[in-house]
Order: C-alpha cells, then sequence, then structure tokens
C-alpha cells in the first residue's frame, strides 16, 4: 500500500506518528487509572441447552467505561492489558466481579453457572488456582459453577498448561477451549486436557447454511469432541436457521445473538425470568 499513499498523505501519517504513540501511552495510564476508579463493567451473554432450551449460564465479557473515551470492548484494550501487565490486577477484578454475581444471584434464587474467559499471562501467573480458590471462598461460590475458558494458543507450553488445568480441575472449576479450530490445536492435548468443554469459533458457525466446509468442519468438531466426553458450544448463533442446524448437528449448547447480546447484569435478571416464563 505503501507506494500508493500520495505525498500529502505521507506526511500526514508521519507527523502523526508521535501523536499515535503518545496515544498507546495515554490509554495505557489511563488504563492503569480505571482499575482505581472501578471504570469496568462485565456483561453476561446467555448460553442455551439446546435439546431443552433452558439456560445453561452466561459468559462474562469485560467492557471498559471510560470517562473520556466512552465504551471500549475488550479486543481493543486486553492486548494491550496482557502487554503491560495490567491484565493480572484487572483479570482478578473480573474473577470477583463474577463471584459478586453469582452470590447476589442465588440472593434471588437464581443459580447460574458463569464463564471467565482468561488471557495467557493470567493463565500462566504463578498462584493462578490458589487466587481463584481464595476469591471462590470469600463470596461462598461453588466452584463447580465457574467456568475457565482458555484458548488453543495458551496451551502452547502443554506440559505446564496439563498441570495448571488438572490443579483447576481439582478444585472443581470446569475447562473451556474458547475459539477452537482457529490456533494452535494438537489432537494430542485434546486427548490429555481434562476439558468440559469445546467452543466452536463463530467463523465457522457465520456461514454454517451456506458453505459446505464450515458445516463439515463443524459437524466433525462436534462428533470429535462427543468421541472426547466434551460438551459442544456453539458461539455466534444469529438466526433460527443456526440453531436448527446445530440442533440437527446435535451441538449441546448455544451462544450468540439470536438468543441475547451480551447485557449488563439488571438486564441477564430479566433475560433469565422472562424467559424461563415464555
Ligand atoms: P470470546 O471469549 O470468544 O467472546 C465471544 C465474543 O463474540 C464476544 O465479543 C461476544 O460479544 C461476541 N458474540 C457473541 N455472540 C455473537 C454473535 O451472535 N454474533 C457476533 N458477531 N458476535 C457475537 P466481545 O465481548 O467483544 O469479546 C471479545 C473477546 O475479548 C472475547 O472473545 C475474549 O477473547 C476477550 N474477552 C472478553 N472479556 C474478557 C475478560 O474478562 N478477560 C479476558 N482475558 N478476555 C476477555
Ligand atoms: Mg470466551
Ligand atoms: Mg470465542
Ligand atoms: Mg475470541
Amino acid at each position: 500500500h505503501a507506494k500508493n499513499i500520495e505525498r500529502g498523505t505521507v506526511q500526514f501519517y508521519q507527523t502523526n506518528l508521535p501523536v499515535q504513540m503518545e496515544g498507546i501511552l495515554e490509554i495505557e495510564s489511563s488504563l492503569r487509572k480505571a482499575i482505581e476508579h472501578d471504570e469496568f463493567v462485565l456483561h453476561y451473554q446467555p448460553q442455551i441447552e439446546t435439546k431443552t432450551g433452558v439456560i445453561h449460564g452466561a459468559e462474562a465479557l469485560i467492557r471498559w467505561e471510560s470517562p473520556t473515551r466512552g465504551l471500549i470492548p475488550p479486543n481493543v484494550f486486553i492486548p494491550l492489558a496482557e502487554e503491560t501487565g495490567l491484565i493480572i490486577p484487572i483479570g482478578e477484578w473480573v474473577i470477583e466481579e463474577v463471584a459478586r454475581t453469582i452470590r447476589s444471584l442465588k440472593k434471588a434464587d437464581i443459580i447460574l453457572p458463569i464463564s471467565i474467559n482468561l488471557s495467557i499471562r493470567q493463565f500462566y501467573q504463578r498462584n493462578l488456582v490458589e487466587r481463584i480458590e481464595t476469591i471462590l471462598k470469600r463470596y461462598d461460590v461453588d466452584p463447580s459453577l465457574i467456568t475457565i475458558e482458555i484458548t488453543e494458543s495458551m496451551a502452547m507450553d502443554a506440559a505446564t498448561a496439563l498441570v495448571i488445568l488438572q490443579e483447576l480441575k481439582a478444585l472443581g472449576v470446569k475447562i473451556a477451549i474458547d475459539d477452537f479450530g482457529t490456533g494452535y490445536s494438537s489432537l494430542n492435548y485434546l486427548k490429555q486436557f481434562p476439558i468440559d468443554y469445546l467452543k466452536i469459533d463463530q467463523s465457522f458457525i457465520f456461514d454454517i447454511l451456506d458453505d459446505r466446509d464450515d458445516r463439515d468442519i463443524t459437524d466433525s468438531i462436534i462428533l470429535l469432541g462427543h468421541r472426547l466426553n466434551m460438551s459442544l458450544v456453539a458461539e455466534g448463533v444469529e438466526t433460527k436457521a443456526h440453531v436448527e442446524l446445530l440442533r440437527g448437528m446435535h451441538c449441546d449448547i448455544l451462544q450468540g445473538y439470536y438468543f441475547s447480546k451480551p447485557v449488563p447484569k439488571d438486564a441477564l435478571i430479566d433475560f433469565i425470568t422472562t424467559y424461563e416464563h415464555t
């Protein structure tokens, strides 16, 4: 592309470079303050059991409500948090907030399993399992209500990953492999790891109606997962046609805009109470 850029554009780009870099530093410093100022919020996306239509649980998805920048999605700031190490306190806040949510739902007679996304630095952090255990005890949360989501690429150090996953299982939390099919996959680790859920990446689901290959891949992932005693979760379920097709393939759990976008806690409670009455 660079060859095609006109002179004026190049100058524009160059003069803005320091500004862009300053921008990143600024974002980093406000990300640092965001923790103290309580600017993070969790949204929750329901997961539905395909066979029965009942709510299986919800996935917690972080958002940053910056007073100066507005609502910032995780794909923008999680990589920066990961790079700077800020993901450790942010991730700890996520676990604690999920524990608080489970406890407050329990008071409303709602027992809801919740999934938590971990990033790579968090996963390999020292004492991860003890930290999770301490928080769950503090809020009196049954570990079996928590699912930890990791991606395939996070498990590249397979020997260490196996130890961590076994410790998590011993604590009693469930394990999900997120975005399955897009990362570094080894059938050998799939066999060894104590995995409860395989989440089929949305990129396979979006075109599943029109793309024969995506349909065959999804079908094969479901068969493989079931053979290995895992439950299958489809992400990115947007239409009734998706639901019908995935039901025919015996996919266990469905998650996507068709049922609900990720919503704040109060809206989640509304969803749960109205959904179960319809
Ligand atoms: P993910 O864990 O794979 O989460 C699924 C993403 O797909 C979410 O984006 C969700 O809003 C979106 N989604 C769900 N259903 C649909 C659908 O039907 N159609 C479409 N187009 N999108 C759908 P979100 O919330 O922007 O999160 C993006 C990623 O950021 C997550 O991907 C996860 O990797 C990461 N993330 C989110 N929260 C956290 C967190 O608390 N900690 C860490 N470490 N990462 C997080
Ligand atoms: Mg996830
Ligand atoms: Mg995913
Ligand atoms: Mg993802």
